[in-house]
């Protein structure tokens, strides 16, 4: 019998976190629970120890985390942002899933990678705000992504070489206003948006999928997961969310990873890998599939996939003065603050009032944030 793969699961209480319990759980021989955190769902999260049975769990909020401290004696519970982040370094884990949202996942990325402990990456923001800042510092296979498309193109690389690659498609399902134009967009509301046609997800990546922006975080994800120029990354509607994304080679060929539309297989797959574990859910069946359609993306409509692009070219930290705008605008959005086509505002106003600057540290990253979502919050007022 093989020892388990013991993980901490960072961001438990959401989504991707949530997901990520219910696979462990269905392999109590393989996966091993060792740590939770969330921000501060207190009550979910002692509801997670009490059946996962973690060593320790911490609460980003301290009151949540003293709630929790009396809730699970017997258990360590840790409190503030920096007890979550010093969980991805317990000697006892091998795997952090880091599944929190936004930039606050940067340093659990960070000191996961430092600590030497493999990554299993849901929080794409830490790799869009830190880039080259993060992707130095993980060794090959160190860091394995979690997010669907990303999956999709590990897989299909396996086996490749680098230099074959002559494109990375990028699937996208379009969201929930495909097909819609600007005059339409401008009256939507957040429950408009959150009905996502074929993905169940937080607010904050369901919001980013029906402006697009999910899929310009995820273009250039993939810039630094795999290396590829963004003039090698292109974007393709998919409506039916089954071709989850393709590679093609020099010579024509195209590989494609198709499968249910469910975060637990990327998920399963990134504690699996290289091997594959079973998955409760229903195989493609292509007798039965129909047709899948394709489509280019609309850049007009759309403007954030296109401001996305931009701001992964120019590069430094352009990525983050935009990822930190788009974080404070759909915030305000789903809040009722602001309106749907205000968020690819805020963001392209904030972007042309922050000049660029080359990366040098974690430290300059968090100052530009902390400086973007500033000038992102007065263009609410
Ligand atoms: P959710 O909003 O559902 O969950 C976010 C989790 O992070 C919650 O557990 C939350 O805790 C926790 N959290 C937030 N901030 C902090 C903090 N400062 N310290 C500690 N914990 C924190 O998000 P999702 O699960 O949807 O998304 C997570 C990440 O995965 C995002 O980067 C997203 O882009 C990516 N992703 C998600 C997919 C999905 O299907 N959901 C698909 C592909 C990628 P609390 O509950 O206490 O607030
Ligand atoms: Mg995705």
């Amino acid at each position: 019998m093989t020892t388990p793969l013991r993980i901490a699961v960072l961001g438990s209480t959401g989504s991707i976190g949530r997901q990520t319990l219910d696979v462990a759980s269905r392999y109590p021989e393989r996966v091993q629970i060792v740590a939770l955190a969330a921000h501060s769902s207190v009550d979910l999260l002692i509801e997670q120890a009490r059946q996962h049975r973690p060593e320790i769990v911490a609460l980003a909020d301290t009151a949540a985390a003293a709630r929790a401290a009396s809730a699970l004696p017997g258990t360590e519970v840790g409190s503030g942002t920096e007890a979550v982040e010093a969980l991805a370094t317990l000697s006892g884990v091998d795997l952090v899933v880091n599944a929190l949202v936004g930039a606050a996942g940067l340093h659990v990325t960070v000191a996961t990678l430092i600590a030497g402990k493999t990554l299993a990456l849901a929080n794409k923001e830490s790799l869009v705000v830190g880039g080259s800042l993060v992707t130095s510092l993980a060794s090959p296979g160190q860091m394995i992504p979690v997010d669907s498309e990303h999956s999709a193109i590990y897989q299909c690389l396996l086996g490749e070489h680098a230099d074959d690659v002559a494109k990375i498609w990028l699937t996208a399902s379009g969201g929930p206003f495909r097909g819609q134009s600007r005059a339409q967009l401008e009256c939507v509301n957040a429950t408009q948006a959150l009905a996502h046609p074929t993905w169940n997800m937080g607010p904050k990546i369901t919001i980013d999928s029906a402006t697009l922006m999910n899929k310009g975080l995820e273009v250039i994800e993939a810039h630094h997961l795999f290396g590829t120029d963004y003039d090698q990354i292109r974007v393709v509607v998919h409506p039916q969310s089954c071709v989850h994304s393709m590679v093609e080679f020099s010579d024509g060929s195209v590989k494609a990873h198709l499968g249910a539309t469910d975060m637990r297989i990327p998920i399963e797959f990134a504690l699996s890998q290289p091997r594959r574990w079973d998955a409760p859910l229903a195989p493609v069946d292509f007798t039965t599939l129909g047709s899948l359609d394709f489509e280019p993306p609309d850049y007009e409509t759309f403007r954030c996939l296109s401001i996305a692009f931009q701001a992964g070219r120019t590069g430094g930290t352009a990525p983050a003065i935009m990822n930190a705008a788009n974080e404070v605008a759909v915030a305000a959005f789903l809040d009722g603050r602001c309106g749907f086509l205000d968020i690819e505002r805020i963001v392209e106003t904030t972007l042309d009032r922050h000049s660029a600057e080359p990366l040098e540290s974690i430290e300059q990253v968090e100052a530009v944030d902390a400086g973007a979502r500033e000038t992102a919050t007065g263009l609410l007022l």
